[in-house]
Order: structure tokens, then C-alpha cells, then sequence
């Protein structure tokens, strides 16, 4: 297992973590000039704070700060109540693999969806069964579309909580069965991103952690689970601050052959994004060193 003791070489900063700084919004062209001052690597920014300073902007200046993209957020949200709802989806999702690819991302990470319109607090059914089948072939659709640009899909499972409007993909067992499904050759064209957060209760985690292998590997986020969790988005802690065994789990997936980045993502609108940025990010740089 690397040592990640002496330096932040395998920090990435999920940048939604400083997506706000003394509770303002944060442009994504700060917290790079902000990330690459303090020699970091690596970052994974989302497509809506990309957007609004515009794509050409974020790429030349990852370009010129020789930043690596440790994932790209997020593809996703497949199931859809109407044909014209899974076309929109489908094109929203090529174009997150087109920014993807102009960002030169390690890969695309898909929140795959839940129930349709439970997101926007009104689900339309109650079967989740059929969200998973269509969650199934939009990945199924999006993944040869990916493949063409060879940018990888890498399918976060989500902790069983947001299973009605964010994931109904849920424990690591369930992303790999799809990855076996349509990548039986283990192509790396499809894998996983393994966030900590989602994930560090399965009693399976290290028995499919085995199962994927490096080649399914693509992303590890980082962050901590506080007791008690007081907002079911929008709390999560800073690694050390919880009750996750991150060495641990990092031991396991770094046992596969992972070598990328520790992307440390957190979203707290109770503390850190009241934080400076500053304090942030120098905090993120000392937890990776001594807690994950
Ligand atoms: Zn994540």
C-alpha cells in the first residue's frame, strides 16, 4: 500500500468539496488557481460548475497547471417516465462523455438514477425494479457511444438512502453485475468509482473489492461519515472526523492494483462550505496525509 504520509502526489480534490467558500458560491476557475498554488495534482469537477465558467476556459487551464482529472461528474440519472425523457437523457450523457474527453478525464462517473421525478420530490411509480432495467440499457446505449471516444464509465454505487432519486444502483455487488453483464472481458471500458462514503458498511465490500479487480477499479473518493449524519446530502465529514476505516479500505483496493488518485469529496453545507476555501483545501492536504 502506498505511503501516503510525505506528500498529497495521489491527492485529487473532488471540487465540489470547495464549491463554496464562507457559504458564497466558488468558480471552478478559483479553485483551480486555488489547487494548483498548493501543488496538487489532481482534481474532478461537475458539469455545472464547469459550465458556468465554460468548457474551453476550464480545459486551458487545467492544460496549463498540468492538472490530471481523476473522474468527471457526473453522467447518469437514466431512468425516465417518457421516450422523449430517455432521449434527453441519452444526449445529456454524450455530451458529459464529449466534455469528458476535451478534459482528458480518467473517466465519466455515473449517478445512475432512481425512481423518475422522485429527484424533483415527486416520483412518478413505484418500481424500482423497472428504474433498474432502465438504468441497465442506458448504460448499456451510453457505454458503446463511450467506448467510440474511449473515455471509461465508471458506475458509482450509491448508499441505499438515495436509492429513490439518486442511485438505485446500491451496493458494489450490483455495479459489478451490470460491468460482468456488458464487459465481460474486463476491458476496463467500464468499472467502478468507489466512494468510501457509500460503501464502508457492505459486509461484502472486500469479497467484491476482490471481484473487480484493477481493471474495474477506476476511481476512489474519499471522505468520512459523522455521527450523527444531520443531513442525508449534504453532511459529510472530513476524513478522520468519522467513522469509516479508510486505510482499510484503500489497503484492499490498492491490494488490486489501484494506483490512482484518493479523491477527497465532500459535500457540508453544516461546516466546510461555511469554511474559507483555504482552510479547506490545507485541511484535505493534512487528512490525506495522516487519515486516509
Ligand atoms: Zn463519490
Amino acid at each position: 500500500m502506498r505511503d501516503f504520509t510525505p506528500n498529497h502526489e495521489w491527492l485529487s480534490i473532488n471540487t465540489a468539496t470547495v464549491r463554496q467558500s464562507r457559504g458564497q458560491d466558488l468558480p471552478l476557475t478559483d479553485i483551480i488557481e486555488a489547487c494548483a498554488r498548493r501543488e496538487i495534482q489532481a482534481i474532478s469537477p461537475w458539469r455545472d460548475q464547469v459550465a458556468a465558467v465554460g468548457l474551453n476556459t476550464v480545459s486551458k487551464l487545467v492544460k496549463t497547471h498540468g492538472l490530471k482529472l481523476s473522474g468527471y461528474c457526473r453522467g447518469g440519472m437514466f431512468p425516465a417516465a417518457t421516450l422523449a425523457g430517455t432521449q434527453a437523457a441519452d444526449a445529456d450523457n454524450r455530451q458529459a462523455v464529449d466534455e469528458a474527453c476535451e478534459l482528458n478525464s480518467t473517466c465519466l462517473v455515473l449517478v445512475v438514477g432512481g425512481l423518475p421525478g422522485a429527484l424533483a420530490g415527486q416520483a412518478v411509480h413505484k418500481n424500482i425494479g423497472h428504474a433498474r432495467e432502465q438504468v441497465f440499457e442506458g448504460i448499456e446505449r451510453l457505454l458503446s457511444y463511450a467506448k467510440s471516444c474511449n473515455m471509461p464509465l465508471a458506475i458509482e454505487p450509491l448508499h441505499p438512502m438515495y436509492a429513490a432519486d439518486r442511485a438505485c444502483i446500491n451496493t458494489l455487488e450490483q455495479a459489478l453485475d451490470v460491468c460482468d453483464k456488458l464487459d465481460p472481458a474486463h476491458t476496463g471500458a467500464l468499472g467502478v468509482a468507489l466512494d468510501v462514503y457509500h460503501v464502508w458498511w457492505d459486509p461484502k465490500l472486500q469479497q467484491q473489492i476482490e471481484r473487480a479487480g484493477k481493471n474495474r477499479l477506476l476511481a476512489f473518493h474519499v471522505c468520512d461519515w459523522l455521527t450523527p449524519t444531520r443531513d442525508l446530502l449534504n453532511d459529510r465529514g472530513m476524513m478522520g472526523d468519522g467513522v469509516i476505516d479508510i486505510p482499510k479500505i484503500r489497503g484492499w483496493v490498492e491490494a488490486q492494483g489501484f494506483q490512482g488518485y484518493s479523491e477527497v469529496e465532500i459535500f457540508s453545507t453544516l461546516n466546510w462550505w461555511k469554511r474559507d476555501h483555504a482552510e479547506v483545501l490545507d485541511t484535505c492536504i493534512s487528512r490525506h496525509r495522516s487519515a486516509v
